[in-house]
Formats: C-alpha cells, sequence, structure tokens
C-alpha cells in the first residue's frame, strides 16, 4: 500500500469520528478532521480541523485535498426516534454527503476510502422477533432496509462498490452495530440506548423509576467505541472490499442492559415501559464469522465492562451541569 501519512476523518465532530481522529494521531498519522461542527466535550487533537457542510460539492473538494486516505463518518444520524421521524431530512443530507464525498476523493486522487455504514441496511422481515438469528453480511439483499438512513446507507455501499469496480477507488465498507461509549452524546433527542438508559439511571434516586421505550424485551448486541476504531483501523488496511460486520455478538435485551447499569450505578431501579414509544426491530445480533474469517479479530470488549466508563462519564458530565440532586449525587 505504501506508506500512507496524510488522512482525513469526516464527521471528527462526532462520537466516533472524534475517538478515531484520537486513535489515528495516536498511531502517528497528519490527520485533517471536517465537520459541520466542533467536538462538544473536548478539542479535537486533528492537526488541522476544518469546519465544513459536506453536504456541498466544493467543500468535499477541500476537505480531500492532498490526503490518501478518506475516513468518511460524517453522517445525520440519530438515535431509532430520530431517525424513524426525519426520513426526508436525513435521506437528503446523506445521499449529498456520501456521493460528493466519493467523487471529490476520487477527483483528488485519494487511494483508499472507508464508509461507516450500519446494521440498519439489514432486512427487517429478519428482525422480528428477539431471539433474532445473527445478521450475515449476505443477509442485506434481497433488501428491506430501514426506511430513510437504512436504505440511503445500502444505496451508499453500492456507490462504494461501483467506484472501486469501475472507478479506481478502493473502498472499504463497516456496518456498525450500536456503538456506545464515553464522549457519545447523551441527550437531546439524538442519544442511543446505551447513554439514554445511563443518563436516566443517573438522574433517577435509588429505588426511583426510569422510562424505557417499548416493553424492554427488544434485543440488541452494543459495541464499545474501542473496538469500533479499531476495527476501523483493521478493516482499512485489510484487503476485503465487501461490507463486513463491526459490531459485537454479546446479544442482550433493553431490560438487561437497564440492569447491568443500574447495578453499575449501586441502585435499586424500577421500570416502566412505555409502550407508545419507537423501539425500533424486534432483534438484531452481529454475526461476526466473516470478521473473524477475513481480519481475524473482533470486538472483545464485554458490554459490562464498557458500560462502567460509559456511565461514570455521563455521570460526571451531569454533575457539571449541576442535574443530579444531592440525593443523586
Ligand atoms: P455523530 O452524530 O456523533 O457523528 C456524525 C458527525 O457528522 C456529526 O459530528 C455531525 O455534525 C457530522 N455531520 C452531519 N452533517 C454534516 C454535514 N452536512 N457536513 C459535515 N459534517 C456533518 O454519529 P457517530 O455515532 O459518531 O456516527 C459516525 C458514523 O457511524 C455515521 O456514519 C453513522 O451513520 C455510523 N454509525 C454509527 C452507529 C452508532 O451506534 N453510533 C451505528 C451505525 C452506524
Amino acid at each position: 500500500m505504501g506508506e500512507v501519512r496524510r488522512v482525513l476523518v469526516t464527521g471528527a465532530g462526532g462520537f466516533i469520528g472524534h475517538h478515531l481522529v484520537k486513535y489515528l494521531v495516536a498511531k502517528g498519522y497528519w490527520v485533517r478532521g471536517v465537520d459541520i461542527k466542533l467536538p462538544e466535550y473536548e478539542p479535537s487533537p486533528a492537526h488541522e480541523f476544518e469546519l465544513l457542510d459536506l453536504r456541498r460539492f466544493e467543500n468535499c473538494l477541500i476537505a480531500t485535498r492532498g490526503v490518501e486516505h478518506v475516513y468518511h463518518l460524517a453522517a445525520d444520524m440519530g438515535g431509532i426516534g430520530y431517525i424513524s421521524s426525519v426520513h426526508a431530512e436525513v435521506a437528503r443530507n446523506n445521499t449529498l454527503m456520501n456521493i460528493y464525498m466519493l467523487e471529490a476523493s476520487r477527483i483528488n486522487g485519494v487511494s483508499r476510502f472507508f464508509f461507516s455504514t450500519s446494521a440498519c441496511v439489514y432486512p427487517l422481515y429478519l428482525q422480528r422477533e428477539p431471539e433474532v438469528r445473527p445478521l450475515r453480511e449476505e443477509d442485506a439483499w434481497p433488501a428491506e432496509p430501514e426506511e430513510g438512513y437504512g436504505l440511503e446507507k445500502l444505496y451508499m455501499e453500492k456507490l462504494c462498490q461501483y467506484y472501486r469496480e469501475e472507478l479506481g477507488l478502493e473502498t472499504r465498507v463497516a456496518r456498525f452495530h450500536n456503538v456506545y461509549g464515553p464522549l457519545g452524546t447523551y441527550d437531546g433527542g439524538r442519544e442511543k440506548a446505551p447513554a439514554a438508559i445511563c443518563r436516566k439511571v443517573a438522574l433517577a434516586q435509588d429505588g426511583g423509576e426510569v422510562e424505557i421505550w417499548g416493553d424492554g424485551e427488544q434485543t440488541r448486541s452494543f459495541m464499545y467505541i474501542d473496538d469500533c476504531v479499531e476495527g476501523i483501523y483493521r478493516i482499512m488496511h485489510s484487503d476485503y472490499p465487501h461490507p463486513l460486520n463491526l459490531g459485537s455478538e454479546e446479544l442482550v435485551t433493553i431490560n438487561q442492559l437497564v440492569d447491568m447499569v443500574a447495578e453499575i450505578a449501586g441502585k435499586r431501579i424500577r421500570k416502566r415501559h412505555d409502550l407508545t414509544k419507537p423501539q425500533g426491530v424486534r432483534g438484531r445480533n452481529s454475526d461476526n464469522s466473516k470478521i473473524r474469517q477475513v481480519i481475524g479479530w473482533e470486538p472483545r470488549i464485554p458490554l459490562r465492562e464498557g458500560l462502567v466508563p460509559t456511565y461514570r462519564w455521563i455521570e460526571e458530565r451531569l454533575r457539571k451541569e449541576g442535574r443530579l440532586s444531592q440525593t443523586t449525587a
């Protein structure tokens, strides 16, 4: 591959992008970060950070100048409440960013392009039961993805394939399954289940109640952020050009997730289930056979272990915001 020194991370103001910038800087790369916003909770260690709206082609040309590798993580996204309510905006924003980033990378002679897609590309008809069969890469077709967000990701996976096959841009594609960890959004409507539950438990009193979306028997697997950035790097540097799952195989119900967080917090927590709230697919898990086979690695950090720093970080943030009362602090 030759020695690559200069890389671009888009979405560098976001949760995974920011962690990836830190990881790449620590590995000795020169990193340009691009986003429409700065990282919220700590400064970016990127050598250069540019505030650019990647829905504009000319900005994608600016972002990709003089770099060899592009990690394209920027996306309009959020938790299930968000992505199930704004299909038009999410699909439009991500379509524009994705196609312009691919084309700008090609024009600027980028040698490798990483795209973060999602477990939301998998067909809904395979995810109707909590005892779900783990999803294999080939299950994505015939397609019935999540409306808006998932459909757009699936389409971009194909564009990456076409650009690689016909236009000579090496592309790598990873389907992330629920990522969590410190510095992730924990409030405001775009947060995901682990962060939302950590926040609710931190704000509850011992013996208090938290609201759970759905009956809590929906199942998921969750990947700790350190596994995610390492997986991104390994997939980017592998020879395998087709989409790969990047997720944990440790399946839990949302009720079990709440129990784990309550135990970490040292609180007795009662669950109040709100059946009117969106809960997404009934069950979803990653099948890691392919990544084990082609990369010889898979995410390994147990959920219970990764939740400890995540909970502590969210609790600390809430304390700084003055939202923990004396009794809960
Ligand atoms: P995030 O929202 O924290 O980061 C995405 C970043 O993209 C944000 O900082 C946002 O400002 C930026 N962005 C949005 N619109 C932009 C624009 N027009 N121009 C420039 N930047 C823009 O989300 P994340 O969790 O860090 O996700 C990173 C990637 O991983 C995304 O592609 C997402 O679809 C994918 N993904 C994440 C998860 C997860 O569990 N976090 C799961 C599946 C896939």
